[in-house]
């Protein structure tokens, strides 16, 4: 029997073999996992991911969360090409966050039954470890409550040079002053080939890699993520899955290491990559469930798998808890990035409930940390 009319490298059996290994958590290879993404069909890979979303996290529920990003500044040196949120110092809209603008946004946050912030922003050379320290103690004294899940690999980086310390250094003063857990932010594709048309400013692949391997070591939670669907390769999204995992295999047995994945596609609508380059985003449904299914698939020792349900909508989102996700993400109170390159999707708290329950499965609310909510 051959499964796939495209490309039929393995036949049935052999896919069949490669499927039991799978469901017995044994890793499969780059070629193994490229083999799967060019040419398995999408239900048997979304059955597969399904299986095996059950072995993590057996039952029918389905997480999500309140939270709110807010972007410490808009400025930034690094120009990526995908991005439309950065500014110059000088040009008209650059800003950087004050304290009265996070009093308000962060009271409008526990107004309606969040605790947690998302912290980004912009690599901003005015900026130092300095200002970042005192912003989140700040942010601690006026809410004892609350829970910084902030920055990210290239910001730390950029920190460490800037300040000409060590990554370990810049982790140890930022945990001390009250970051709670590090987002997988930069990830975009670990692949430096990739990295220097799109971001090439920004931090490497090894770099991006070498920061989670020493939050790890402090156990400090983090997430990893992936933008795919512009100028990488498919091999490329299988490596980078590949790196995810090994250095999750890596991480001190009592750390909590990557404790969700999250893959997005590339939003192209205004950005650089698309208007002077002319690459557009790939993204289609059935691209994202792949995606969804493969990673779930490759990353056998990262236990949640999170739908970007900002980015593919409602009707994608349900079909990706069938396809190995088990959690939808938050309530973004408040996103800039994505949004400013074409996403205008937002839910509310009772959107998403809806959509976990219309796909079949039970809503559960959690924190950052993938612990369940009353
Ligand atoms: S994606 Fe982030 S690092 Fe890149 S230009 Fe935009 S704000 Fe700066």
């Amino acid at each position: 029997m051959i499964l796939s009319a495209s490309k039929p490298y393995l036949c049935g059996m052999q896919r069949d073999e490669l499927y039991r290994k799978i469901v017995e958590l044994q890793p499969a290879d780059i070629e193994e996992g490229l083999e799967l993404y060019k040419n398995a069909p999408l239900g048997e890979l979304m059955f597969i991911a399904s299986e095996l979303r059950q072995i993590h996290i057996p039952g029918r529920k389905a997480g999500w969360m309140i939270d709110r990003n807010i972007n410490t500044t808009n400025i930034c040196f690094s120009r990526c090409a995908f991005c439309n949120f950065c500014h110059r110092k000088d040009s008209p809209g650059a800003y950087v966050t004050t304290m009265d603008q996070y009093r308000q946004k962060i009271d409008e946050l526990f107004r309606l039954g969040g605790d947690q912030i998302l912290l980004q922003g912009g690599m901003n050379p005015a900026l130092g470890l300095g200002f970042y320290c005192s912003l989140f103690r700040e942010l601690k004294k006026l809410y004892p409550t609350l829970k910084l899940h902030a920055l990210g690999p290239p910001e730390i980086v950029f920190l460490a040079k800037k300040e000409k310390i060590s990554i370990s250094r810049v982790l140890e003063d930022l945990i001390e002053s009250g970051l709670d857990s590090l987002p997988g932010a930069g990830a975009e594709i670990l692949s430096d080939r990739v990295r220097k048309i799109i971001s090439p400013a920004k931090a490497s692949a090894d770099e991006w890699l070498e920061v989670m391997r020493i939050a790890h070591r402090f156990n400090l939670p983090t997430s990893a993520t992936m933008m795919y669907g512009h100028v990488e390769t498919v091999r490329e999204r299988i490596e980078h899955l590949v790196k995810l995992r090994e250095l999750q295999q890596e991480k001190p047995e009592n750390s909590r290491g990557f404790i969700a994945f999250i893959p997005w596609p590339f939003q192209d609508k205004g950005t650089r990559l698309r208007t002077e380059s002319g690459v557009k985003s790939t993204y289609s449904p059935a691209e994202y469930l792949r995606m969804i299914a493969i990673s779930r698939i490759m990353l056998t020792n990262i236990k949640n798998i999170q739908a970007s349900v900002l980015t593919v909508g409602r009707e994608t989102g349900m079909l990706s808890l069938h396809a190995g996700a088990n959690d939808l993400g938050s309530v973004m109170i408040e996103e800039n990035v994505v949004s400013s390159a074409g996403s205008d999707r937002l839910f509310s708290a009772d959107d998403l409930r809806e959509i976990i329950a219309d796909a079949g499965f039970e809503p559960q609310r959690r924190n950052q940390k993938y612990e369940e909510l009353k």
